[in-house]
């Protein structure tokens, strides 16, 4: 008898399955518009120089070792983490209400987060419609059941706040709110400060538990302070809720898989046994961390120099993609394609939801070899001062 052969096939991970066929096509000309990750004008990957620098100084590190980490990881990473979320002057910071843990990237922590949820929490759990797909796959494996709130508009390609708002308003109280911090994926739409403050205050009224996800910090505004005023302001606010956090773009340490979870409680005894419990949960998936992100992410964190280092290298990287972005919105208009694409330069982040039905994808890929999700999904990140023009002749094609 066959052991596993009650099994069907289960579906390949879309983002995955087109970064494979981008790989396997032999064309010079092919355009990676995938991945949400970072390309040079060179169309190459990035490594920070100020990452290979501390990889350097950690290799030669006679003090370092291979010992366990803690369960919720290095401390000082956490510390560097909270400071970069919340702000150095934030009182947060040494309240002692505040837990953290380092995590396996943003998706490890956005696990972490949610069986932490579904084990003391419950309650539904309501996504934005659309969202990043591993959160919809992430939250079914947790067993949380999901509701949609509208979030985007097809019509204006922008952030639907009314009907957001009143989906809200009906939702049943103690409902945890998954919310993007910046640079929305997969619609580049973020809300804005103002309407920020309206969605907090339908939360405060139906005392809902905002969850955030921050995996763009820096990338949206360009400035870090200025992508996390959601957070500073829910917390500001008196708001207990959890936030799941990425160094995977910002600090390009895709493969370290390097993040954070963190969760606001309202004092500090009860942070203590948040994170007793907390620590259960993570020994109990994968026991503890790896050091070598974490030891990157807290030497930039904690070391001034260093830390300018990466602000600067992170200004050239959205700077390139905010560059993209009005660089493929002017070849559209100067070449006459039809429809309006000023959403390009109105949405922000590493991704445009360009409006193309997933026909005109397919046929993008097929006989352009143009990558992109069948959503219409563009990573900016992968358009280069070389390859627009070719992506964009390809566009004026498939719409015609
Ligand atoms: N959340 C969002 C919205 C993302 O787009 C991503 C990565 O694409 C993540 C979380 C998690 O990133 P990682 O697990 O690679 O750190």
């Amino acid at each position: 008898k066959n052991l596993f052969s009650h099994l069907t096939q289960a579906p390949s991970d879309a983002i995955f399955a087109i970064m494979n066929a981008y790989k396997a096509d032999t064309s010079e000309n092919k355009i990676d518009l995938g991945v949400g990750a970072y390309r040079t004008d060179e169309e190459k990957p990035y490594v920070f120089d100020v990452v290979k620098k501390i990889e350097q100084e950690i290799v030669n590190d006679p003090s370092l070792n291979k010992e366990y980490l803690e369960i919720e990881g290095l401390p000082e990473f956490n510390k560097g983490c909270q400071i970069l979320l919340f702000g150095k002057d934030n009182p947060l910071i040494t309240s002692g209400r505040i837990v953290t843990a380092q995590c396996l990237g943003g998706t490890g922590a956005l696990r972490v987060g949610f069986d932490f949820v579904k084990r003391h929490l419950q309650g539904d759990v309501y996504v934005s419609n659309p969202t990043w797909g591993n959160h919809n796959q992430i939250l079914d494996r947790v067993g949380l059941n999901q509701i949609n709130y509208p979030y985007y508009d097809p019509i204006t390609k922008g952030f639907n706040c009314k009907a957001t708002l009143d989906c809200l308003s009906q939702a049943k109280e103690g409902s945890i709110i998954l919310l993007h911090v910046c640079a929305h994926n997969p619609t580049g739409v973020d809300p804005t400060e103002d309407e920020w403050l309206q969605i907090a205050d339908v939360c405060k009224t139906r005392n809902l538990i905002p969850f955030f996800d921050c995996a763009y910090q820096g990338f949206a505004s360009g400035c870090l302070d200025k992508d996390v005023f959601a957070v500073r302001k829910f917390a500001e606010l008196g708001f207990q809720m959890i936030i799941a956090y990425s160094f995977s773009k910002n600090m390009g340490l895709y493969n370290e898989r390097v993040g954070a979870i963190h969760i606001l409680t309202s004092s500090q005894d009860i942070a203590t046994k948040v994170l007793s419990n907390l620590k259960m949960v993570i020994r109990t998936l994968y026991s503890c961390p790896p050091a070598i992100g974490g030891r990157i992410v807290s030497r930039i964190l904690c070391n001034d120099n260093y830390y300018q280092q990466w602000v600067q290298e992170l200004n050239v990287i959205t700077g390139r993609i905010i560059k993209m972005r009005s660089l493929l919105k002017n070849e559209l208009d100067n070449l006459n394609v039809q429809g309006n694409w000023d959403h390009i330069i109105k949405q922000t982040g590493f991704f445009t939801f360009t409006g193309l039905t997933p026909q005109q994808c397919d046929q993008l890929t097929q006989d352009h070899h143009v990558y992109l999700l069948r959503s219409g999904r563009m990573s900016m990140a992968g358009i280069t001062s070389k390859n627009v023009k070719q992506l964009v002749e390809a566009i004026k094609i498939v719409v015609q």
